[in-house]
């Protein structure tokens, strides 16, 4: 058998994991070692014959897990983003005995007793800020997974979180399976209308799957969407449309309906456990929220405006459909459509005229100079360092000083074995408790391949939303790894990634970054005024399709009965309800909504995106009244709200920033939205 990397130190400048040396046969027992080495390093620290100290016992456990964490890290980042039926299968073996380690952790009794004999003297341990928030975040952590049950009561918590895991990683591997298995392969001749940049991306799609020559539409999102826009194929679009919503609702193996029930009524029962009503109620209580009512009021208050505002979009659209012969209602696979007619009548703006500008690569070498006149960073990209697929690029990051920062990982393109969606992950933390160790951040993204790949207007804001979330794991500058850089509050964690997308749409960055792919010329300023003062167009739909998926969201988690939810029931149930348009719908329906079912982390947390733009809105409001969108000062005092991590209260960072607490107001005015009654 071959040496197992993960057993030995890695010697690739910079942590970088070797991953021309990873195979999947390396993972079990990588992960077998790492949970045994730390389940001897906990019994050590509760073994230990002195009485509890921070350093013997928080610190400690801060220390320990470190080969698991490595593992874990490289596992589930090439797992979401280049996986193969070798790691799904290792997934699916290790989630649910992973779940089943944290909770031997976490429902320790004797590391619990240390823990709480510290808490309950924390005022005098003499600790620092960072330390005494650390100390009171590992007693809620212990408590919120129920450490101080009784016994029985726990037996039953680990064998749910176990279940869970299971549960979530199934979810996933089924709606990547249904986005695999589906394409719809086209001539030339069924592209009436698709622009020159979706027929290049659909051209390359096809190369890789075997079909040269012709065109293929997949299911990822950055595919649907152009397809759905452009196409003037009506029938094809309802086709796309059907097998885009029906992911993960086909009946036998890979149904995510029996899954749903299942984890919901699992999550409901863990919360009533806890002592709380509903799992939504459980969820809200560690968040910046709080309450289910504080979530519902911020939804309600951009509800009805945002209703109102679609109802208008719709009768312009269906002015123009009436116009071009459309005899028939609108439907979803209409909306997207008809509403680029009217963006292009109303604000002479068309996507294909605009989208020859918006380059990758020169959009990535914006978000690279905006963090670096916003933060003093520069990028290097280092082509030396081992890959995991050639799509992938590498950038050394380095401050005002030249000092290293860390490595910035960028995996832009669509491909199969990558989950859809656009997200930001870490191989390694910052962290500085035995010395300092530099963040590896990857961001992924699932933009078409083309030659070159241009992006739209929202794929734009996407690659700088991630990038957001980048430099918040790039810029922490924490001492315990717990808390570092995104190791925030999930309606918090949205505000440093929402609030960087202001810096692509800013003016000064498009015009020296947007130039076109053939003339290399900037974008002219009739085209960059008009692609500005269209921003707020179509918001109401953007807006109910959004919001719509918060509050069902919230709903199933706080339903009575769960386990006996019968899931396309309660989503037409929804639907009518709430009045949600039927050729506007949910922006995704629950059998895929990975969000809340693939994993814990967003359920009864979707509102977050919302909850965060009240702050991101707000916040960017000060550059404005600034009159310069790189304020020095301005830049300097958010840079503090990267780089503090978790260990500050974020709504004193957020006013030690802004001066006071933000209203609403530039959330609604950003949308288009006129104030509620
Ligand atoms: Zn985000």
């Amino acid at each position: 058998m071959t040496e197992n990397p993960f057993f030995e130190s890695w010697t690739i400048p910079f942590g970088m994991p070797p991953f021309d040396r990873i195979r999947p046969e390396h993972f079990p027992p990588a992960f077998d070692r790492g949970m045994a080495e730390q389940i001897a390093e906990v019994a050590s620290i509760t073994g230990s014959a002195g009485s509890p100290s921070f350093a013997n016992t928080i610190e400690a456990l801060e220390r320990s897990g470190r080969l698991l964490d490595r593992v874990s890290r490289v596992f589930f980042n090439l797992d979401s983003s280049n996986t193969n039926d070798a790691l799904e299968a290792v997934a699916r073996d290790y989630a649910p005995r992973l779940a089943q380690h944290q909770m031997r952790i976490a429902l320790d009794a004797d590391l619990f007793a240390r823990i709480a004999h510290l808490y309950a003297r924390r005022a005098s341990l003499g600790l620092s800020a960072d330390q005494f928030r650390l100390l009171e975040r590992y007693h809620l952590r212990f408590v919120r997974s129920g450490a101080a049950l009784g016994s029985e009561q726990k037996v039953r918590m680990a064998a749910i979180s176990e279940r869970l895991a299971s549960l979530h990683t199934l979810f996933g591997q089924n709606v990547l399976h249904d986005e695999r298995d589906w394409q719809l392969v086209l001539d030339e001749t069924d592209l009436d209308g698709v622009p020159e940049f979706a027929r290049a991306a659909a051209a390359q799609a096809a190369t890789e799957l075997g079909n040269e020559g012709r065109y293929a539409v997949t299911l990822a999102r950055s595919s649907v969407e152009p397809f759905l826009t452009f196409s003037a194929r009506r029938d094809l679009r309802r086709t796309l449309w059907k097998a885009w919503t029906a992911r993960g609702t086909h009946e036998g193996a890979s149904d995510n309906a029996p899954l749903i029930r299942e984890i919901v009524a699992l999550r409901a029962e863990q919360a009533r456990l806890l002592g709380h009503a509903n799992f939504a109620d459980y969820r809200l209580d560690d968040t910046m929220a709080k309450t289910t009512t504080a979530v519902e009021r911020l939804l309600l208050q951009v509800w009805e405006p945002a209703k109102e505002k679609a109802r208008d979009e719709r009768a312009a659209l269906e002015t123009v459909a009436r116009a071009e012969g459309l005899n028939e209602p609108l439907e979803p696979w209409d909306w997207r459509y008809y509403a680029e007619k009217v963006r292009q009548a109303q604000y002479d703006l068309d996507e294909a005229e605009v989208k020859p500008y918006f380059v990758l690569e020169n959009m990535v070498r914006a978000a690279f100079d905006c963090a670096g006149r916003l933060f003093g960073l520069t990028f290097t990209e280092r082509a030396d360092l081992p890959v995991y697929h050639p799509d992938l690029r590498i950038w050394e990051v380095r401050d005002a000083a030249g000092t290293h920062v860390g490595l910035f990982l960028h995996d832009n393109f669509a491909r199969s074995g990558k989950q859809s969606g656009a997200w930001s992950s870490r191989y390694r933390d910052q962290e500085a408790m035995d010395g300092p160790i530099a963040p590896i951040v990857v961001n992924n993204n699932n933009f078409a391949k083309g030659k070159p790949t241009l992006l739209s207007f929202d794929d734009a804001k996407t690659l700088f939303h991630e990038f957001g979330h980048g430099l918040h794991a790039l810029l922490s500058r924490v001492r315990y790894r717990s808390q570092s850089g995104t190791a925030v509050r999930r309606d918090f964690v949205e505000f440093p990634s929402q609030i960087f997308e202001h810096w692509m749409s800013a003016p000064g960055t498009l015009r020296i970054y947007a130039r076109h792919y053939e003339t290399g010329q900037p974008i002219p300023e009739y085209l960059l005024q008009r692609l500005l003062a269209a921003r707020t167009f179509n918001q109401g739909f953007a807006t109910v399709e959004y919001t719509a998926s918060a509050l069902i969201d919230l709903e199933l988690h706080r339903e009575k009965a769960p386990e006996a939810v019968d899931v396309s029931r309660f989503e037409r149930e929804f639907l009518e309800r709430t009045g949600v348009p039927k050729e506007i719908g949910l922006r995704h329906r629950l059998q895929h909504f990975q969000h809340l079912f693939a994993g814990g982390g967003y359920a009864a947390g979707y509102y977050a995106y919302l909850w965060a733009e009240v702050l991101e809105a707000d916040g960017f409001a000060a550059f404005t009244e600034a009159g310069n969108p790189f304020d020095p000062e301005l830049a300097a005092r958010l840079k503090d709200i990267y780089s503090a991590g978790d260990t500050r209260d974020l709504m004193e960072l957020y006013r030690a920033f802004r001066g006071c607490e933000p209203s609403i107001a530039a959330l609604l005015e950003q949308r288009g939205l006129s104030a509620p009654q």
